[in-house]
């Protein structure tokens, strides 16, 4: 992927993905968040900003998620679950 996103550049315009009726990412518990994680880094390792920080939870724009799989792994208290979303629905890359 090294060569793939340039800076600043935006990873969703090399995209198209067909959106699945529900989430395919959940956080497991609110307060792992609230309560232990001071950084927050799946605010800022997802490339394309799936998580954001909000009314003192993590939310989960599911319909913005490239399926990279590093949401999973970056998470330090694994406090996200995540699969492929269903068949037939999520990224499919253009280039
Ligand atoms: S990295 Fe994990 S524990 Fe921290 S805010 Fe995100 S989901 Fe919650
Ligand atoms: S799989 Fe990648 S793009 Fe999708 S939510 Fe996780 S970190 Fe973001």
């Amino acid at each position: 992927m090294g060569n793939f996103i340039k800076d600043n550049d935006n990873p969703l315009k090399y995209t198209t993905i067909k959106i699945a009726k529900q989430s395919h990412i959940h956080i497991k518990e609110k307060d792992p968040c609230l309560s232990n994680c001071e950084n927050k880094p799946c605010t800022y390792y997802c490339p394309t900003r799936v998580f954001s920080w909000s009314n003192k939870e993590i939310k989960v724009d599911y319909k913005r998620c490239i399926e990279c799989g590093a949401c999973p792994w970056g998470c330090p208290y694994d406090n996200i679950k995540w699969s492929f979303p269903p068949g037939g629905y999520g990224v499919n890359y253009e280039i």
